[in-house]
């Protein structure tokens, strides 16, 4: 069993109607893990520790998108019904909202690229971050591999993330890496009352 800490914060990644089946990016089952995150950020507020949602905030012309010679569909258009949270995802009002990708000519997967995530870890003294959401293969191994980078703790939340697998083996070599990088492989049951 794992306890949580006062050094402790939930990280919940993408969680944004674009990435959910019938999305513009829509990842398979990425819906199916909607209430276990509920479940880690009710327990999160539970014991008054923070927790962070980041969006995928992209403006009309973002060099990711296809028509601008980028990887992916338009999605998660700032603003645009895409970007929003879908009603099941029902987040307290003290989360800290995370935007990133917000720059047209830069990608950023990771939580803590270009964005006030870093500060505001340290401002409140965090050491250990429990990190799941969208996508396994992207967002949530890039947020992983700074976290450690920057030498933060780190559960990855394996029930709680999913991947898009562009390659069928992509999900499964992201957890491998992220396992490999000192992440420890966790499961809502082993969290701690
Ligand atoms: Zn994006």
């Amino acid at each position: 069993m794992i306890p949580l800490t006062p050094d402790d914060a939930l990280l919940i990644a993408d969680i944004q109607n674009d990435f959910l089946p019938g999305g513009a990016l829509g990842i398979s089952g990425g819906d199916q893990i909607i209430p276990v995150l509920l479940t880690y950020l009710r327990r999160f507020q539970a014991h008054g520790l923070p927790v962070f949602l980041t969006r995928d905030w992209h403006p009309p012309n973002h060099c990711s998108f296809r028509t601008e010679g980028g990887l992916w569909p338009i999605h998660c258009v700032a603003g645009s019904p895409g970007s929003l949270p879908p009603p099941a995802f029902d987040a307290p009002a003290s989360a800290v909202i995370i935007y990133k990708a917000i720059d047209a000519n830069r990608e950023a997967y990771s939580a803590f690229q270009e964005t006030p995530l870093p500060r505001h870890l340290q401002a409140i003294g965090v050491r250990r971050l429990f990190i799941g959401g969208l996508a396994t293969d992207y967002c949530v191994l890039n947020t992983v591999k700074d976290a450690r980078t920057l030498g933060y703790d780190v559960c990855l939340l394996m029930d709680g993330i999913k991947a898009v697998n562009l390659q069928p083996i992509d999900g499964r070599q992201a957890e491998e890496e992220m396992i490999r990088l000192g992440a420890v492989p966790i499961r809502v049951e082993m969290l701690a009352a």
